[in-house]
């Protein structure tokens, strides 16, 4: 088993991407502690999934915006399985609007829930990761952190700033055998792009060389990979999941 005996917390995985790496992670034999802030029911959906599978998980609920709340979650991991492997940075929303209509209020939720909350939960984990020399992070981006997307200032900031964090995270903390990547999705069918206009999830085919949306579990697969114990010599890198729509 790929992780066995690791102990992983994967942030917002009541649904989507989240669950589809809390799935990866327990398949591997890793114990996986499943947070979500208000989605209770999803959060049990992905804990029966990964137990029908006879993979082990919990449920921790925090609101990773809040760093109390995240060194919570992070205590939890080691309280009641003794240390924490691998932390998967995935909570994360949009809220689009051209610049000139944004609230200001829209550009400091995305900027709280999507970059904030992986430097509070990277705070806290990092402690536990340094006293076993040993840890694996990866942050969740997106292709718009890349390349930009109109309409999307603040979620292409935020995502952008979590390839800096993790790139300084990563030179922070290599010297304790702990490493630090960014997984980057492109276009995912998930409660978040479910409201996309018909029209753009259709136009958005002709950016993508392999000419389809990607799945929650392609991404879940990257994550794995990076979290694996032979990954040990990838750091500071990020890894785009996008049917080849950025290549840089
Ligand atoms: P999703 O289905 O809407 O899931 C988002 C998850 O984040 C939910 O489990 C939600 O749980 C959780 N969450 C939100 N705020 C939270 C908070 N404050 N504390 C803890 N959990 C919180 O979206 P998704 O598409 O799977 O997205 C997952 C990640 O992939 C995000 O970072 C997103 O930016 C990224 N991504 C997605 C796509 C795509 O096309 N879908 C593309 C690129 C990147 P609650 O409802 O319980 O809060």
């Amino acid at each position: 088993m790929k992780f066995a005996d690791r102990v992983a917390v994967v942030t917002g995985a009541s649904r989507g991407i989240g669950r589809a790496i809390a799935e990866e992670l327990a398949a591997g034999g890793a114990v996986v502690i499943v947070n979500y802030a208000r989605d209770a029911d999803g959060a049990a959906a992905t804990v029966e999934a990964i137990e029908n599978a006879e993979g082990y998980a919990s449920v921790f609920q925090a609101d990773v915006t809040d760093l109390s709340a995240a060194e919570n979650l992070i205590k939890y991991a080691v309280t009641e399985h003794g240390k924490l492997d691998i932390l998967v940075n995935n909570a994360g929303i949009t809220r689009d609007q051209v610049i000139m209509l944004m609230p200001e209020e829209d550009w400091d939720d995305v900027l709280r829930i999507n970059l904030k909350s992986a430097f509070n939960c990277c705070k806290a984990g990092v402690r536990a990761m340094m006293r076993k020399r040993y840890g694996r992070i990866v942050n969740i981006g997106s292709v718009a952190g890349i390349s930009g997307n109109p309409g999307q200032t603040n979620y292409s900031a935020s995502k952008a700033g979590l390839i800096g964090f993790s790139r300084a995270l990563a030179r922070e903390v290599a010297s304790r055998k702990i490493t630090v990547n960014v997984v980057a999705p492109g276009f995912v069918p998930t409660a978040l792009t479910n409201d996309l206009p018909e029209e753009i999830k259709e136009s958005s085919l002709a950016g993508i060389p392999l000419g389809r949306w990607g799945d929650p579990t392609e991404v879940a697969t990257a994550v794995g990979f990076l979290v694996g114990e032979k990954a040990g010599y990838i750091t500071g890198q990020v890894l785009n999941v996008d049917g080849g729509m950025v290549m840089a």
